[in-house]
C-alpha cells in the first residue's frame, strides 16, 4: 500500500471535516500536503496542528496573517499562502497524488482544473465545476490521465453500481437508465401558500444529512438534483433523457442504475457523506469511515413519489438548462449563487430564487463555452445581472 499524499480544498467545511475525519482512521494510509479552508482561519489552524500538513491555504493577506500568528503560538511550522493562484498552486504540486474539491460554488473551479490539468486523482464534492465546465473539466481530465471519483453521495451511489469497466457508453452495458434520488428537503410536505415565509433557519435544517449552509438551500429548492442532474450528464456520459429523478424521503437509497433486462441496482447506506468520502480514497479497497451500520430494524419503511415542479420550479429551471446545453448550465450556477446568498442574508424571499434564476436564463448569453475565460466571464455577468434584477425587487 502506497501512501496518499492529499490536498484537501475547502477542509473547513462540512466536507472537509468528514473527509479528515476518514484520514484521520488511517494515518498509515494518507499524509496531508496542503489543507484550505478561506475564512475559517481558528478551524483551519486546529486542523493544521493536528495533521501537520505542509501549507495552508487562508482566503486573503489578512486570514492569513491571523492564521499566521495561531499556528506560531501553537509552535506548528506549517506554511501559511493565500488567495486563488495558491488554491492552483497545491492542487498541482508534484508531491500531491489526490485533490479533494471540496470548496463550495463556482470558486472551486480553478482549483479543480488544475487538478486535472496536473493529472491528480480528483474527489469531487462541487458540483458546481461539472455543471458551469462539465465538457471542459471532463476533457482536460481525460487528457491528462486524471482520474475524477464523485463524491456526491448520489453519483457515488451510481459510480457503485455501474460496471467496474463502465468507460461512458449506456449501450454498451445494458443500461436503461440512470435514477437519481433526492429527500425532497425540508419542505416536501409544507403547504403552497406558505413557501413565500419560508425563513434561512428553516431552510438550511435538513431533515437527513448535514450539510453546508448553500448546498442545504439549494436541496430545500430542489435545484441540488437538478445540478447533479447535469453532474450526472458529465461524469457518466448520459444523455439527458436517460436521467430520471425519484423524490425518496428516507435518504437511504443514494441512487440507482436501471439494466435493460429489468434490473434495478441500488446503493444504500446512512446518510453520512463518511462513506462516500471513504469509497472514493480507499479505491480500490472498502476502508473504515466511522458510519454505523445500516439497522433494517429501525427502518419504517422505504417511499418513493414523483418530483413536482410547481413546489420545486428550481428543478424545471435545471432541466431545461442542460437541455439547452452551452452556457445555461453556467447562468443557471451563477444565478443561483447570487439568489441564494441574497435569500440567506434576508435580502429575498424563498420563492424568489426560481424568479431570479428564470430572469437570468431568459437573458441573451453567449453560447458554446469551452473555454475557462469566456466561462468565467459569462459568470461574472450573470452575477451582476442577478443582483441588478434582486435589487429591482426590493
Ligand atoms: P461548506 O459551506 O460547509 O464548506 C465550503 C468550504 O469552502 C469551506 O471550507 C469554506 O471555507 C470554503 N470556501 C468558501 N468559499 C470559498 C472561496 N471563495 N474560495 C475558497 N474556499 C472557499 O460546504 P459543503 O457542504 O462542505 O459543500 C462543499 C461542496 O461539496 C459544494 O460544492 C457542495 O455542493 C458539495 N457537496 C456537499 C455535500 C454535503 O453533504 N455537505 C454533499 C455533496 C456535495
Ligand atoms: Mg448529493
Amino acid at each position: 500500500m502506497t501512501t496518499q499524499v492529499l490536498t484537501i480544498l475547502g477542509s473547513t467545511g462540512s466536507i472537509g471535516v468528514s473527509t479528515l475525519d476518514v484520514v484521520a482512521r488511517h494515518p498509515d494510509r494518507f499524509q496531508v500536503f496542503a489543507l484550505a479552508g478561506h475564512k475559517q482561519v481558528e478551524k483551519l489552524a486546529e486542523q493544521c496542528v493536528r495533521f501537520a500538513p505542509k501549507f495552508a491555504v487562508a482566503a486573503d493577506g489578512e486570514h492569513a496573517a491571523r492564521l499566521e500568528n495561531l499556528l506560531r503560538a501553537q509552535n506548528c511550522a506549517t506554511e501559511v499562502l493565500h488567495g486563488a493562484q495558491a488554491l492552483i498552486d497545491v492542487a498541482s504540486a508534484p508531491e500531491v497524488s489526490g485533490v479533494m474539491c471540496a470548496i463550495v460554488g463556482a470558486a472551486g473551479l480553478p482549483s479543480a482544473l488544475a487538478a486535472a490539468q496536473n493529472g491528480k486523482t480528483i474527489y469531487l464534492a462541487n458540483k458546481e465545476t461539472l455543471v458551469v465546465s462539465g465538457a471542459l473539466f471532463m476533457e482536460t481530465a481525460r487528457a491528462n490521465g486524471a482520474k475524477v471519483l464523485p463524491v456526491d453521495s448520489e453519483h457515488n451511489a451510481i459510480f457503485q453500481v455501474l460496471p467496474r469497466d463502465y468507460a461512458g457508453r449506456l449501450n454498451g452495458h445494458g443500461i436503461q437508465s440512470i435514477i437519481l434520488t433526492a429527500s425532497g428537503g425540508p419542505f416536501l410536505e409544507t403547504d403552497l401558500a406558505e413557501f413565500d415565509h419560508i425563513t434561512p433557519a428553516q431552510a438550511v435544517k435538513h431533515p437527513n444529512w448535514s450539510m453546508g449552509r448553500k448546498i442545504s438551500v439549494d436541496s430545500a429548492t430542489m435545484m441540488n438534483k437538478g445540478l447533479e442532474l447535469i453532474e450526472a450528464h458529465w461524469l457518466f456520459n448520459c444523455p439527458p433523457d436517460k436521467l430520471e429523478v425519484v423524490i425518496h424521503p428516507q435518504s437511504v437509497i443514494h441512487s440507482m442504475v436501471r439494466y435493460l433486462d429489468g434490473s434495478v441496482l441500488a446503493q444504500m447506506g446512512n446518510p453520512d457523506m463518511r462513506t462516500p468520502i471513504a469509497y472514493c480514497l480507499g479505491l480500490p479497497e472498502r476502508i473504515e469511515s466511522g458510519v454505523g451500520a445500516l439497522d433494517f430494524g429501525s427502518l419504517s419503511a422505504l417511499t418513493f413519489k414523483q418530483p413536482d415542479f410547481d413546489r420545486f420550479p428550481c428543478l424545471k429551471l435545471a432541466y431545461d438548462a442542460m437541455n439547452a446545453g452551452g452556457a445555461a448550465p453556467c447562468v443557471l450556477n451563477a444565478a443561483n449563487e447570487i439568489a441564494v446568498a441574497a435569500f440567506l442574508d434576508g435580502k429575498i424571499k424563498f420563492t424568489d430564487i426560481a424568479k431570479v434564476v428564470a430572469h437570468s436564463l431568459e437573458q441573451n448569453f453567449s453560447d458554446g463555452l469551452n473555454d475557462i475565460g469566456s466561462l468565467s466571464a459569462q459568470d461574472a455577468q450573470t452575477r451582476i445581472q442577478a443582483q441588478a434584477y434582486i435589487d429591482g425587487l426590493n
